[in-house]
Formats: C-alpha cells, sequence, structure tokens
C-alpha cells in the first residue's frame, strides 16, 4: 500500500534550524508564531493529513468526480466531502490569513509546511484549498472593504472556496486573446459572459457558495494584456451586505477526463450574463491577477516537493523489503534468499536522487516561505523590497523545477518498484500521473523559464538575482576556512561566479537578438535552479554539523549534499553548453520542413 509519513524532522530542520524562522518570526513581530504553537499545529496537521487525507488518495484517483448533465453539479470523490469538513473544523483554512479577517494569522511558512503535507498525502483534494487561498490573496490586497467583508471571511472560514478563471478555449499562455466580457449594470455591478475552460474547483459539493475571479473585458478596453479587468463572481449572488440569494447566471457545462489528479474538479465553466463586481482598477486585471497567480506558482512548486517526497518514502521502504539478486561486492545479508535491492548501487542512484532532490527543494521552498512573511511582516521598507525583489527572481525557479524534478523523481521511485510500480496496487503510477500537471498548470515550464530570463532577468536587470548571489557569496565567505565544508563550498564559489558571467553574455546575447533570450531561457532557468539547490545543500551541511543533531543525521545530509555535488550538479554542465550553442540549430528548420 502507498502510505504517506510527514517527515516532520526534515521540515523542522529546515524551517526552524537552517532558516532560523523562530527568530524570524519574533523579529518581524508575529506574535501568534511562538515555538510551542507551531509544534503542536505541525504535529496536529501530520497527524490530520497522514490519517484523513492520505487514505483517500488512491480512492479518489479510482473514483474521480462525477457530472451530472441535467444540474450541472458536480460530486467530489467518496471522503472528500467530509475531509474538507474536517480541514475547515480545524481551524486549517484561515491559518495564514490575518486574525483581523478570521484567520489565525501565522507565517506563511508554516502554512508552506502544511501545504506540502496536503500535497504530498492527497494532491487532488488540495487543489481546492489551494485555489481558496490565491483567492484570499488577491481579495486581500486588491478588493474594496465590502468585498472584503462579504467575501474574504466566508472564505477565510472555510465555508466558500475560490478559483482561478483565466483559460480559454483559445487562450492559456496568451491571456491578452482572453474573450469573455463584463458589461456596466446600473447597480455598479458587471454582467459577465463568456466560457472558460479548465477551471479548478470550478464546481464542487464542499461548500454553499464558490467565488470566482475571473478575468474579461470592459467594452472600451484596449486589445492584448492592457484591457484584462478582474471581477468577483460568485456562484450564488451577493449583495453589498454579505447576505447570498439566489443562483447566479454561471454554470459548469461539463468536466475533464484527465491523466491524473481525478479527484479534482477540471471544470467547463459557462458565463451567461452573471452579475460580477470589479476588484481593482478597470483594465489592471493582469497585476492584481499576479498577486494570486504569483501565490499559486509557488503553491503549485510544493505541490512538486509533496509528490517528490511521498514516492521517495515509498520507494525507499520497498528497495529495503524487496530481495533481488546479490550486491556485486558479495552477500550483505547471508541469512537471506538474496540482499534486498537497496544494496545496488542503481538503486541508490535513483533513491539518493530523490532524497538529495527533495530535501534540496524542502529548503528552497520553505525559502520563499519566509520572504512572503518579510513581505507581510516587516516594518522595513528595504527588507520588504529586498524580499520581493528576491521572491520574484525564485518565484519561476521554484514552480518550474520542483515540478519539472517530481516528474523526475515519481519515476524514478516508480522504477525502484520494477514492474510493480507500474501496475495500480502500489500508487506509484498514480504519483507520476498525478505530478505531470503540475509543469502545465500555473504557467507551463517555458513560460516559467522566459518570466525568469525575459523578465526578472533581463527586464528588471537581475535585481533579484543580485540579492541572490549576494547571500552565497556571504554564505562562501563565512564558511570558507572550515576545512570540513570545502568540498562543497569551494565549488559553489566558482560556479556563482560563472553563472556571473553566463548572465553576462546572455544579456549581451539577448539585446542583440531576442530569439536568443527564448532560446536559452529552459536551460538558464535549470541551471539557476542547480545552482541555487547546492547553495541550500551546503547550507544544510554547514547547519547540521554546527547543530545538536544525531550523528546518523549528520552524516545523512553530508552523504546526500556529496552525491548532490557530485552527480547531480554537474548537469549544469549540460546546461551551459546548450545555452552557448545559441539559437541557431534551434531556428534553422523551416517550420514546414519539421516532417521533410
Ligand atoms: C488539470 C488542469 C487544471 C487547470 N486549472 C486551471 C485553473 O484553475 N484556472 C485557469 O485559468 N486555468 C487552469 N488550467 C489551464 C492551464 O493554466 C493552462 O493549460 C496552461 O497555462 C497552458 O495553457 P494552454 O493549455 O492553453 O497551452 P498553450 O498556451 O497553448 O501552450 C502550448 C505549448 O506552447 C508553449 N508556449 C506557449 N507560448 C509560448 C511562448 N511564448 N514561448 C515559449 N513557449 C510557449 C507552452 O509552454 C506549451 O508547451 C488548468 C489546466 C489543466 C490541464
Amino acid at each position: 500500500m502507498n502510505t504517506y509519513t510527514p517527515p516532520l524532522r526534515d521540515m523542522k530542520f529546515a524551517l526552524f534550524d537552517v532558516l532560523q524562522a523562530e527568530r524570524l518570526y519574533q523579529r518581524l513581530g508575529v506574535e501568534a508564531a511562538q515555538r510551542d504553537v507551531l509544534d503542536a499545529v505541525l504535529e496536529e496537521a501530520a497527524r490530520f493529513t497522514a490519517q484523513v487525507l492520505a487514505p483517500l488518495n488512491a480512492a479518489g484517483d479510482e473514483h474521480g468526480c462525477g457530472f451530472d448533465k441535467s444540474t450541472g453539479a458536480v460530486t467530489s470523490p467518496p471522503g472528500f466531502k467530509e475531509a474538507y469538513a474536517q480541514f475547515v473544523e480545524g481551524g486549517w483554512s484561515g491559518l495564514t490569513a490575518p486574525e483581523s479577517m478570521g484567520g489565525q494569522g501565522l507565517p506563511e511558512s508554516v502554512g508552506g509546511v502544511l501545504k506540502e503535507m496536503i500535497d504530498a498525502a492527497n494532491l487532488a483534494w488540495g487543489n481546492y484549498p489551494l485555489l481558496s487561498h490565491g483567492a484570499t490573496e488577491a481579495l486581500k490586497q486588491h478588493g474594496e472593504d465590502w468585498q472584503k467583508d462579504a467575501f474574504l471571511k466566508p472564505i477565510v472560514e472555510g465555508r466558500w472556496t475560490g478559483t482561478m478563471c483565466l483559460t480559454e478555449p483559445h487562450c492559456g499562455s496568451d491571456l491578452g486573446l482572453l474573450k469573455t466580457r463584463a458589461e456596466p449594470s446600473a447597480d455598479g455591478s458587471f454582467a459577465i459572459s463568456g466560457t472558460k475552460i479548465f477551471i479548478t474547483a470550478g464546481e464542487h459539493d464542499f461548500t454553499d457558495n464558490i467565488v470566482h475571479l475571473v478575468l474579461a473585458r470592459l467594452p472600451d478596453a484596449p486589445a492584448g494584456t492592457k484591457g484584462i479587468s478582474l471581477f468577483i463572481v460568485p456562484k450564488m449572488k451577493v449583495g453589498k451586505d454579505g447576505v447570498m440569494g439566489g443562483r447566479n447566471a454561471l454554470a459548469c457545462g461539463s468536466i475533464e477526463h484527465k491523466m491524473g489528479i481525478h479527484g479534482s474538479a477540471t471544470c467547463v465553466m459557462n458565463f451567461d450574463g452573471a452579475q460580477g463586481w470589479l476588484i481593482g482598477q478597470p483594465n489592471k486585471g493582469l497585476n492584481a491577477m499576479f498577486t494570486m497567480m504569483n501565490s499559486a506558482r509557488l503553491a503549485v512548486g510544493i505541490q512538486g516537493l509533496g509528490l517528490i517526497d511521498r514516492a521517495y518514502q515509498n520507494a525507499l521502504r520497498y528497495a529495503r523489503e524487496r530481495l533481488q539478486m546479490r550486491a556485486l561486492s558479495g552477500t550483505k545479508f547471508p541469512d537471506k534468499p538474496a540482499d534486498p535491492i537497496i544494496v545496488h548501487p542503481d538503486v541508490r542512484r535513483m533513491l539518493l536522487t530523490c532524497k538529495a532532490l527533495g530535501e534540496g527543494s524542502r529548503l528552497l521552498a520553505y525559502h520563499a516561505g519566509t520572504l512572503l512573511d518579510m513581505i507581510e511582516h516587516s516594518a522595513d521598507a528595504e527588507e520588504r523590497k529586498a524580499a520581493d525583489e528576491l521572491l520574484g527572481f525564485l518565484t519561476p525557479i521554484s514552480k518550474a523545477c520542483l515540478t519539472e524534478w517530481a516528474v523526475e523523481c515519481t519515476y524514478h521511485a516508480l522504477q525502484v518498484f520494477g514492474g510493480h510500480g507500474y501496475i495500480r496496487e502500489w500508487g506509484m503510477e498514480q504519483l507520476a500521473r498525478d505530478a505531470r500537471i503540475t509543469t502545465i498548470y500555473e504557467g507551463t515550464t517555458g513560460i516559467q523559464a522566459l518570466d525568469l530570463l525575459g523578465r526578472k532577468i533581463l527586464q528588471l536587470q537581475g535585481a533579484g538575482l543580485r540579492r541572490f548571489l549576494g547571500m552565497i557569496v556571504d554564505f562562501c565567505n563565512a564558511e570558507l576556512k572550515k576545512e570540513a565544508l570545502s568540498e562543497f563550498i569551494a565549488p559553489l564559489a566558482q560556479y556563482t561566479q560563472d553563472w556571473q558571467q553566463l548572465t553576462l553574455e546572455l544579456g549581451q546575447k539577448g539585446a542583440a537578438n531576442p530569439d536568443e533570450v527564448g532560446a536559452a531561457a529552459y536551460d538558464y532557468l535549470f541551471y539557476s535552479g542547480y545552482i541555487a539547490l547546492a547553495y541550500w545543500w551546503a547550507r544544510a551541511v554547514a547547519t547540521a554539523e554546527a547543530g545538536d543533531h544525531p550523528a546518523a543525521f549528520k552524516a545523512a545530509k553530508r552523504e546526500t549534499a556529496r552525491f548532490y555535488f557530485q552527480r547531480i550538479l554537474p548537469r549544469i554542465g549540460t546546461h551551459a553548453a546548450a545555452i552557448r550553442a545559441g539559437a541557431g540549430s534551434l531556428l534553422g528548420l523551416a517550420a514546414d520542413d519539421f516532417d521533410s
């Protein structure tokens, strides 16, 4: 059976030891975040996700969601609705929302740990609260007071959920093409008409109301992305007094049948003059939606992290139990008919790849969470600006790398099971299928790469990169004299210099020919992601060695870091070669000649 046990020790090591979050929360004055409270919250989150959500994962995949064509109603898989009721009762829906809005005011970085547990336990179920969190962020930052009272509080309390309605049949990555219309009404609201597709949690049976955040065009809007506005369009109408009225003119037209996350409803949503309310400024909807998308991008990165860990845990257990052949260097378990497959170097390669990418990704993702905390709570404008620039730079890396590594690692973990990984019984093929969507929704890997190189590096002149390089240089300088760390610090310092050089070269090439940016973006993103992970692995070893941890824990960190530096980090060489090869070999073949 495929099970999940939240890795609380490594989660706390990442958050409290490496990232020093307890000290950060005190400095930022987040009073609710006392260590004893946080420990209790994480223990309870571990219990809820392992005991309530994880056992529903396979059944959710098997049953999927139901759709009633005559009513447009969507039913979630068995147990999902009841688990959501427990989630709400436990106060989890408002964990990180401000107390003034009915939440518990805990840091976003703690919310990230909860999220990892939810996604590892049951990715499909986790999509319902994920979209609510994004809607909370958009309403919190851009909503008028009455909108916050009417819509935000019920979402924070978990009574309603949120969605994000961007995609239309003819536009996904290119939102400038969207056609959904918004006509002003006499009462100050707007009539929204159009069709949105692929809407996660667009319809379900968890709650009485669903708050759709919809991108649409006003009648006089300019073409392209400059003419998009954002609207709140509830399933059940809601007055300015917050009172819920009758059914709004919108409905789910169908649900998609898809490769994975069967328990997550993916809906076609038809809006037929539905009452909506403008949120933020007219024609500035994309800015407001970006608040939601950035939150969702980090959240999808964490989905990747959760999947890596679950896949790894199950593969590790299997590799210790499955007996096949003897170790090449001689029998290791003479009392058994064969050695467990964990003795074989190739099985270890797969397990260690999952462990190295998973534990490193945890630091990358939790670090992003602490940056969100600084942006939200710091009284120092310079600190907020620095955190914002750094987070802008790390968001596409976190989203794309963690999800692509999840695809890689769920395949490795499946392979550890051999044929038993390919059949359904062990749940490994579900993890591999579920992982696949994470590299697509919330902006494909290709779009994240363009965001990183085109926007965050070239357009914004690498402000976030400079801050990240500064962190690495400070760390290397501080640890330089520690002999025990030299195997990590020396290459890290060298790769950091190479990264700067490569970025400079690309800046020059990209200015002369924009196709060079598009041609290099994917490789540049992974080049950056692998160096970022090298930094976090070096810091993990330094922190483990300096702390009061069991010898086995310290040894595991060092050996895994060694594996990462020696066998994964060299991938950057291939990426650098591809970047330096330039656009020529990508663009030489005429579109008509691809099938010649
Ligand atoms: C299960 C599921 C759930 C979803 N949930 C939601 C949701 O809740 N709300 C919502 O609004 N949407 C949702 N989506 C839609 C999702 O965000 C889009 O599918 C995704 O953004 C890609 O858009 P597309 O499918 O139209 O692909 P396209 O935009 O057509 O892209 C096709 C390919 O071309 C590449 N490409 C496109 N433009 C460029 C470029 N300029 N440079 C380089 N490469 C490019 C892409 O990377 C991709 O590989 C969901 C989709 C799925 C499948």
